[in-house]
């Protein structure tokens, strides 16, 4: 039995049309549009013999009880950044419910184990900056001390936006329960970046989310008069963190799907007649193996150090955050390279770059795996955010063939 992947499609653009305005998609996390985004979703569950609920984080859970409690969990996110795109997120959702109805139909309501569809709760942070909220809630890694007090653009409390919305911070870790039987995580999203693209290629098996490493780095030297003080004279901190800046490129063009960036560059006193005594930049490197990400980071730290001397400055780092590379499942890897191969012929295994709900989950001990599909451009979090309508029937057509073996898996390992 074929998944309708017409119909999914036509459920997303129903979504944009009902939660986007002429910037784009608005389903900011724990905000009224978000709500109705939700509400529609329950709508359309009324024909279907599942039973749904929302945890303790706000995670929204769709169930279609099998012979067997052993659970395959599919999911992604309804919120959206702020003049969002129409397929970031809601692509996953809507595709799992594509999947789900068609198991649904296919077993009569009774599949042989239990198939999940999750929306988790604010995967973006984009109001409070917390992001994989409901995903990290789940996996038991939630920093309920750090996020309470977190305030968005207009001062509202975290805390308070949640009890809007019936969920109480001090009692999200609950959501760990969801995770009872679970055996399977897979996730359909789009690449939100231009390599598929460039392959020509519409769909990647995903290997895993990059761990990142995000440094707030300030050369110190002297502050001096532009007029006044000669080339060799000068302790100049920018030329320091300029040298840094291009040094970054070297260092992540030795491995293969390393990025590192600097992303932020203020100097001081920032005036046009002096010399820059303070420069405070950022850094950001990601890399899926979490010894490259290592090297990388002191390679970084050892080049900016010379850079410093040969400036005459000095240099401090104070890590602004940090997060593990997370690799997904070798076997759901394989079975989704299958599932790619037995849709278009061609398959094609990359890391990903954005940290993503499905990182959380895998956190958990659940095995995982992903599915990307092209991104036109590149682009994403933004309103032109677009994929081919060709390329996203056959991402749905290979989630679903993911989702079958992933069944076929999980039932072979005692399930
Ligand atoms: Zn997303």
């Amino acid at each position: 039995m074929p998944v309708d992947a017409k119909a999914a499609i036509d459920l997303l653009r129903e979504l944009r049309a009902l939660t986007a305005d002429d910037n784009g998609a608005q389903r900011l996390a724990w905000t009224p549009v978000w709500l109705k985004a939700r509400e529609w979703f329950l709508s359309k569950l009324h024909d279907l013999p599942v039973e749904h609920h929302y945890d303790a984080a706000g995670n929204s859970w769709t169930t279609l009880a099998g012979e067997s409690d052993t659970t395959l969990i599919l999911g992604s996110h309804l919120d959206s950044v702020p003049n969002g795109g129409w397929l970031d997120g809601c692509l996953g959702v809507m595709g799992a419910f594509a999947v789900l109805r068609r198991i649904a139909e296919e077993y009569s309501g009774k599949p042989p184990i239990t198939v999940r569809l999750v929306d988790w709760a604010d995967e973006e942070g984009a109001r409070f900056g917390r992001s994989l909220f409901g995903s990290s809630a789940f996996a038991g890694t939630q920093t309920i001390e750090q996020d309470r007090d977190r305030t968005d653009a207009g001062g509202a409390r975290l805390g308070d936006a949640l009890l809007r919305c019936g969920v109480s911070i001090d009692s999200i870790g609950d959501a760990q329960r969801e995770r009872k039987n679970a055996a399977a995580y897979l996730e359909l999203h789009i690449e939100q970046g231009p390599v598929l693209e460039s392959m020509d290629l519409p769909l990647a098996a995903v290997l895993g989310t990059k761990g990142v490493e995000r440094h707030a780095i300030t050369f110190h030297g002297q502050e001096a008069h532009s007029g006044s003080t000669p080339m060799n004279k000068r302790r100049d901190a920018l030329a320091a963190a300029a040298k840094l800046a291009l040094e970054i490129r070297t260092i992540a063009s030795r491995h293969p799907d390393a990025v590192c960036t600097m992303g932020s560059i203020k100097t001081f006193p920032g005036i046009v007649t002096a010399v820059v005594g303070r420069c405070e930049a950022t850094l950001d490197q990601r890399d899926l193996d979490a010894q490259i990400l290592d090297a990388m980071y002191r390679e970084a730290q050892e080049k900016s150090t010379q850079f410093a001397i040969e400036e005459g400055c000095t240099v401090e780092w104070s890590r602004i955050w940090n997060i593990a590379p997370e690799p997904f499942h070798p076997e759901l890897i394989d079975l989704c390279e299958e599932a790619i191969y037995e849709t278009v012929g061609r398959s094609h295994r990359m890391p990903s770059g954005p940290l993503h709900d499905a990182a959380e989950v895998s956190r958990a001990g659940i095995p995982t795996a992903m599915l990307f599909v092209q991104s036109l451009k590149g682009i994403s979090h933004n309103k032109i955010e677009d994929t081919r309508s060709d390329h996203l029937e056959l991402a749905i057509t290979a989630f679903d063939r993911l989702a079958s073996k992933a069944m076929r898996w999980i039932a072979k390992q005692g399930g």
